[in-house]
């Protein structure tokens, strides 16, 4: 059997990721990701590299968009095989999928207005990369599995699926191949999470690999010492109640939302924080959370404990799900201090927006940022400090309260990368150092010579190696 491995994504940058192994006749892909760094969007409308229909299967690590959110441009183009992915990723990125074509054309009706108006042209067609339909089609070619379940992908090809301590459903992918009478292995790591982090379970260890392709999102970063979560929320919590604002968290709707939950949880049941409404203002993170609650089987030891004991942090006394529009609007009404979790993340669309309207510019309130906010979006004007932001096309000063709890990230940095790998035992035939910017993936492959002695790569785009 002859092997290749080819990079059709997130080799040189982060987002996009799309591997696709070649053994003999059969092709398999992992992951299919949308692009989302402004200078490579372009990349969204290439053709594949490959023909859609002469693919046999896809694998999917988890549901992030920037390794799900072409897979319903891979089905419009003519795959119609299976992906296979764990359960609670095909649940999440059925929602994600759906809500990106959403997006999709919610910006292109946005941007035609706009270009019609300043007479402009767009370099890209004015349709969505996909329509929900799409998304509909691809849906059905979920194929779940178990964690730890053996998928036969024909003869010689196997994968099996380990949790990745990432978001949540997250995996690492082992794909082994029976080359010739010998057998070799394939290490996708996925987004590798980190250890401790709330209701997952820590990333697995491997002890073989023979090649493996691991992220370097944060390869030449460590994240800010540990300093404890809940005490911050603490402090901002009591902060607020004794100034008797609101609380305003933007959040992602994947894993950050449900964390943010959790903290609280902790809270309220130590009493350290007084009995409070907290409202999920987010209906993709209302249905996120819902995929939580169907796979109990998935949690750490101590969110079954947690659950066990009665105290569920996705649902609780004083806890609300916002889910229409009317129960959106009616949260303004509520007496006293709020808490309101709602998206986008970085501010740049969805319910957070008409709260940041009610609340920005009274300073009894708090705006509390728990995640990476991007430069040019809403939410990092607000986090860096200027003065007025310009919502829904109008001025308001910001005068409430801005806290950012830094703590928080699904990602491993450099020194727990390290540790991840360092549970291989023998010399990996080739380590591609992949899902990171060009620097701290540079830097990474240099750190793993210099700590491993291993021979590490790495790939650039459309870059094809022999496994072998
Ligand atoms: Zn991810």
């Amino acid at each position: 059997m002859h092997c290749s491995i080819e990079f059709f994504g997130a080799a040189g940058n982060v987002t996009g990721s799309c591997f696709l192994i070649k053994a003999d006749e059969r092709k398999i892909l992992v992951d299919c990701g949308l692009y989302q760094e402004r200078e490579l969007q372009k990349r969204n409308w290439d053709k594949f590299p490959v023909q859609p229909e002469s693919i046999d299967a896809v694998l999917l690590t988890h549901a992030h968009l920037d390794h799900c959110g072409r897979l319903p441009k891979l089905v419009k183009e003519g795959y119609s095989g299976p992906i296979y992915t764990t359960h609670a990723t095909g649940e999440i990125a059925g929602i994600v999928m759906l809500d990106s074509a959403h997006i999709q054309e919610e910006d292109l009706k946005y941007k035609q207005k706009r270009h019609r108006r300043e007479n402009r042209t767009s370099p890209y067609p004015y349709e969505p990369l996909y329509d929900s339909e799409d998304c509909e089609e691809t849906i059905k070619l979920l194929s779940t599995v178990d964690y730890l379940e053996e998928v036969d992908l024909g003869p010689g090809i196997r994968a099996t699926f380990h949790d990745a301590g990432h978001i949540f459903g997250s995996s690492m992918i082992k794909l082994e191949l029976d080359l010739n009478g010998t057998s070799r292995s394939i290490l996708f790591s996925g987004d590798v999470g980190r250890d401790n982090l709330p209701i997952l379970r820590d990333p697995t260890r491997f002890k073989q690999a023979d090649y493996i392709l691991v992220e370097s999102t944060y390869g030449d970063r460590l994240h800010e010492p540990p300093r404890s979560i809940p005490d911050d929320l603490e402090e901002v919590v009591r902060n607020t109640v004794e100034r008797g604002g609101n609380i305003i968290i933007p959040s992602f709707a994947i894993e950050r939302t449900q964390e943010v939950l959790y903290h609280l949880n902790t809270l309220f049941t130590a009493n350290r924080i007084p009995d409070l409404p907290v409202f999920v203002d987010s209906p993709m993170a209302i249905r996120v959370t819902e995929v939580f609650s169907n796979h109990p089987e998935l949690f750490d030891k101590e969110m079954s404990e947690r659950i066990s004991n009665g105290q569920n942090p996705c649902d609780f006394d004083g806890l609300t799900m916002s889910r229409t529009v009317a129960e959106s609007k009616a949260i303004a009404n509520v007496p006293g201090t709020a808490i309101i979790i709602a998206g986008s993340g970085m501010c740049n669309g969805g319910r957070v927006k008409h709260h940041l309207k009610a609340n920005i510019s009274d300073p009894k309130n708090t705006i509390l940022f728990v995640g990476y906010q991007a430069v040019g979006t809403l939410g990092r004007h607000i986090v860096t400090g200027s003065e007025k932001v310009r919502i829904h096309g109008e001025e308001y000063a910001v005068r409430a309260d801005i806290v950012q709890i830094t703590g928080f990230s699904a990602h491993a940095d450099k020194d727990e990368l390290t540790d991840w790998l360092s549970s291989i035992e023998n010399k990996p035939r080739k380590v591609f150092v992949v899902h990171g910017e060009n620097k701290p993936a540079t830097k990474f492959s240099q750190h793993l010579d210099q700590h491993f002695g291993w021979d590490v790569e790495v790939p650039a785009y459309e870059e094809v190696f022999d496994i072998d």
